[in-house]
């Protein structure tokens, strides 16, 4: 496990001290971070990282995760996609079942979230545990994840009293935020450099991911790693890459995704792509271990263009993720790519799939291109999508809690 003074090769020795010097306030405080799985998906990937990190600056953090049946898993899928603009109609009887999980865990959890300093609440799952904890003393924060730009207004009036009470909420990007009677804060995630998921291979790692998958490496590769979601548009991907193929006969398109233990619908999802892809032999369906992590990296590397197609993106970690490995990203426009694939510099935003294929032929058929947007996309990543980046706004944003929101905040 990697300390915060190993992230000074990379980040610099002053972003460290920085980060010392943030935290030195906020030693000994108890911080509680809550969400509803600890493998799968965006957020689980971030707060493996971040809490140990927390922990190594002196700041006793903790990760706890709900857990519910399954039909409180369904309710908060839904809530997931009704947030993002689908237009679901939730029966109250799941309304009931998601109140009564939370108020579960609340009575479970109830110790450690009453004598935190702070507690971060990750997206609408436990978001209401603040209203079943009338004797808390500290400070608690909504942390949402999702592409909340237009929510399906039912949903979101249902959600919205659960998060009134929320000292603060923090969003990825400006267009997420809503009318709440609290501070809101921008503050988009990262990766992590050293991790399994993204530190450097040796040729012969990656190279080996080609004869697992029965991949040719002497033709081109298009890649979309994604949990098997609708708003990933992998059916999407499919027909993008057979548009392509028309022109670049020899392409072939990975799909690596795995399940989240809190998303009921990969498996329908799955089903899907399967039919989409209909046999063909150079279409590769991943269904990945969650701790595939080195595997996921290799593939991002072994590719010459990752896509990443999505109709709805909270942010889109794996946009960053093959960014930061050189390679230009065809991205979805919408939420969170849109703040990575600068398009034309650090790749293409596109809105089809017939986009998304006019964009990977010229690619293909233009190297020195390909090659300049991958440089590009790297160093944008290294000045804006790293863990310590991130976590310097988690410390700001602490800070400012323990002072009230004062404006003015002088560090010793
Ligand atoms: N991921 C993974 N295995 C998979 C699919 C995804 O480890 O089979 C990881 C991926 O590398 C990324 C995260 O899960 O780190 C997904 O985060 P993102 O923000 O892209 O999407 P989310 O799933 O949170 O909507």
């Amino acid at each position: 496990m990697q300390g915060i003074q190993d992230y000074a090769g990379i980040a610099g020795t002053d972003v460290i001290d920085q980060l010392r010097q943030l935290a030195e306030p906020l030693r000994g405080m108890k911080v509680v971070h809550v969400n509803s799985t600890r493998v799968g998906g965006g957020v689980a990937e971030i707060l493996a990282k971040l809490v140990p990190l927390m922990n190594d600056l002196g700041i006793e953090t903790h990760w706890e995760v709900i857990t519910g049946n399954a039909d409180f898993y369904q309710c908060t899928k839904h809530f997931h996609n009704a947030l993002q603009g689908d237009s679901v109609e939730i029966p109250a009887s799941l309304l009931r079942n998601f109140e009564e999980i939370n108020r579960q865990n609340a009575e479970q959890l109830r110790p450690a979230l009453e004598d935190a300093d702070i507690v971060f609440i990750h997206d609408p799952q436990p978001a209401p545990l603040l209203s079943m904890m009338p004797e808390r003393k500290g400070r608690w924060i909504w942390r949402c994840h999702i592409d909340v730009s237009r929510p399906h207004r039912p949903v979101w009036k249902y959600l919205r009293p659960f998060l009134t009470g929320y000292d603060a909420s923090i969003w990825s990007l400006p267009d997420f935020a809503q009318s709440l009677p609290h501070p809101q804060y921008i503050i988009p995630p990262s990766i992590d450099p050293l991790s399994d998921k993204n530190v450097e291979l040796p040729a012969s790692e990656v190279e080996e991911v080609y004869s697992r998958f029965d991949i040719d490496p002497q033709r081109p590769l298009l890649t979309q790693v994604s949990r098997y979601d609708r708003f990933k548009d992998p059916v999407g991907v499919i027909r993008a890459y057979r548009l392509s193929k028309d022109f670049a006969p020899g392409l072939q398109l990975v799909l690596a995704g795995g399940s989240a233990t809190d998303d009921p619908e990969g498996e329908a999802v799955l089903d899907e792509v399967h039919a989409a892809a209909n046999g063909d032999p150079d279409v590769k369906i991943l269904l990945l271990p969650s701790d595939a992590h080195r595997t996921i990296n290799a593939l991002q590397r072994a590719s010459d263009i990752v896509m990443q197609k999505s109709t709805k993106e909270g942010f889109g970690l794996t946009v960053t993720e093959a960014l930061w490995k050189g390679k230009p990203v065809i991205g979805g426009n919408t939420g969170g790519i849109r703040l990575q694939v600068i398009n034309h510099h650090t790749g293409f935003l596109v809105s089809t799939p017939e986009g998304a294929a006019l964009r990977t032929r010229y690619l293909l058929n233009h190297r020195e291109v390909l090659e300049s947007m991958g440089q590009k996309a790297r160093t944008f990543v290294r000045d804006n999508f790293l863990l310590t980046r991130h976590l310097r706004e988690y410390l700001t944003l602490m800070v400012i809690l323990r002072n009230d929101h004062a404006d003015r905040v002088e560090l010793s």
